[in-house]
C-alpha cells in the first residue's frame, strides 16, 4: 500500500546512503509486493531480471533497501554469483564504520557489525563455497565456521566488556557536569543539527551534506540570557536504523535519554520530512524518551520549495502545492510543542528560536533551583 512516490523517496535516501558509503549507482530496481518472499525476499522473475542485468553490464554490487535474513541472503546469493549483495543494515554499518572517529564509537561500530556477522557467517561462506569451488581457494567447511563463530563470540564478548567500562565513565563525566540543564539536539540524518549546533554555540562540529556526518556526541556549554546550559548534538537517526546500532550506541543514546529538553530539528525541505518526524519519534520511544519538553525546529526555510501547480493536480501526496504558510496551518498549529521555523545556515529566525529555547530551560531551571533568584 505504499504509493509510488514513497517508493523513489526511499530509493532516492537509499542512494544517497549509498554515495555516501563511496558507491556509484548504475540502476534502480523496484518490486511492489505485499509480502516479501521469505526466500528471496524479492520474487524470481525480478531476481532473474536483475541477474541479467548485472550480468551484461559488469554490476558488481547489489544492494537492498531492506535487512535480508541469513538464509534470504544466502538464497539471493546462490541467484546472483558474481555480485557481492549488500542489504540496508549492512550498508549503514558500512558507513557508520567509515565515520567513526573515536575508539569509542569504533568499538561501538565493530561490535555492531559482528552481532550483524554472527548469524549470517555459515550462510556467507557457503555462498562463497559455491562461487570459488575447487579453484584453489576453498571455502571453510564446518569445523572451520565453528571455529570462526567461537572467535567472534569471543570478540563480542570483549567488545562489550570494552563498552561496559567506557559507558560506565561516560555516566560518571555526565553525572559530574552537575545539574545544569541539558539538551539534546535530535533529528534524522542531514536535517542540520551539527549546522545548528555551532550557529548556537560559536563551536566547530564537522557538517556535511552527507549521512551520519556525526557519529560522536559533542558537549557544548551555551548561555542564552544569562541562562547556562548544556547542549549536545546526537546521533541522526534514520529509517529503520539497525537494531544492532540501537544497542551498541547505548552510550550515545543516553544523552539523549538523560537530556531535560529535545530540540527536535527537522529538515523542512525535504520532500519526506513527515516520515522523518515518525521515525524519530519511534526511536525515541525506543529508547523511551518520547515524554521530554520538546522543542520542534523546522530547518532550512530557505530551501523549502513551494511550486505552485494547476488546480488539477492538486492531490493531498503534491506536497509541493503547499506554501510554508500553509503548512503551519496544519498539524504544526496543534503541535504540543513549541514550534519555530528557521534557517541555521542563515541564522534567519534565531532570536525567536532563542528566546524559545531560553523559555523552555528556564522552566526546567527554575523547577530545579526554586529558591533562587
Ligand atoms: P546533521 O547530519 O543533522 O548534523 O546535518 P548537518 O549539520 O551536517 O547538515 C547537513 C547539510 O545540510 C549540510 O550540507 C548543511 O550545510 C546543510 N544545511 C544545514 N542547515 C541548513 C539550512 O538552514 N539551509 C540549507 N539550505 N542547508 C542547510
Amino acid at each position: 500500500n505504499q504509493s509510488e512516490e514513497k517508493l523513489v523517496e526511499y530509493m532516492d535516501e537509499l542512494e544517497f546512503l549509498a554515495l555516501t558509503a563511496g558507491a556509484t549507482i548504475d540502476k534502480r530496481f523496484i518490486q511492489k509486493l505485499t509480502q516479501q518472499d521469505p526466500k528471496t525476499f524479492i520474487g524470481s522473475g525480478k531476481a532473474q531480471e536483475i541477474r541479467d542485468y548485472v550480468k551484461s553490464n559488469g554490476i558488481g554490487t547489489v544492494i537492498f533497501d531492506d535487512e535480508l535474513s541469513p538464509s534470504q541472503l544466502k538464497n539471493l546469493g546462490k541467484e546472483m554469483e558474481e555480485v557481492k549483495i549488500l542489504d540496508r543494515t549492512n550498508l549503514i554499518l558500512d558507513i557508520f564504520a567509515q565515520r567513526a572517529q573515536t575508539s569509542y564509537a569504533r568499538t561501538q561500530v565493530e561490535l555492531a557489525q559482528y552481532q550483524y556477522l554472527l548469524p549470517r557467517l555459515s550462510k556467507m561462506w557457503s555462498h562463497l563455497d559455491k562461487q570459488k569451488g575447487g579453484i584453489g581457494m576453498r571455502g571453510p567447511g564446518e569445523t572451520e565456521i565453528e571455529t570462526d563463530r567461537r572467535i567472534i563470540r569471543d570478540r563480542i564478548t570483549l567488545l562489550k566488556d570494552k563498552l561496559k567500562t567506557i559507558d560506565k565513565q561516560m555516566a560518571t563525566q555526565r553525572q559530574n557536569r552537575g545539574k545544569m540543564v541539558r539538551v539534546a539536539l535530535v533529528g534524522y540524518t542531514n536535517v542540520g543539527k551539527s549546522t545548528l549546533m555551532n550557529a548556537i554555540s560559536k563551536s566547530d562540529v564537522f557538517a556535511e551534506d552527507k549521512l551520519f556526518a556525526t557519529l560522536d556526541t559533542t558537549v557544548r556549554k551555551v548561555v542564552i540570557g544569562n541562562l547556562p546550559f548544556l547542549l549536545t548534538d546526537t546521533v541522526g537517526f534514520i529509517r529503520k536504523l539497525p537494531t544492532q546500532l540501537v544497542e551498541s550506541f547505548k552510550s550515545t543514546l543516553d544523552e539523549v535519554r538523560e537530556a531535560d529538553l529535545l530540540i527536535h530539528v527537522v529538515d523542512i525541505s525535504h520532500e519526506s520530512f513527515e516520515d522523518h518526524i515518525n521515525s524519530v519519534n519511534q526511536t525515541l520511544m525506543e529508547i523511551n524518551a518520547h515524554q521530554k519538553p520538546m522543542i520542534m525546529v523546522f530547518n532550512k526555510i530557505d530551501a523549502f520549495a513551494y511550486e505552485k501547480k494547476d488546480e488539477d493536480d492538486l492531490t493531498p501526496e503534491t506536497r509541493k502545492n503547499i506554501s510554508l504558510d500553509e503548512w503551519m496551518k496544519t498539524w504544526m498549529s496543534k503541535s504540543q510543542y513549541p514550534t519555530v521555523f528557521i534557517s541555521a545556515l542563515h541564522k534567519e529566525n534565531f532570536p525567536e528560536m532563542k528566546k524559545m529555547i531560553y523559555d523552555e530551560v528556564l522552566k526546567i531551571h527554575t523547577a530545579r533551583f526554586p529558591y533562587n533568584d
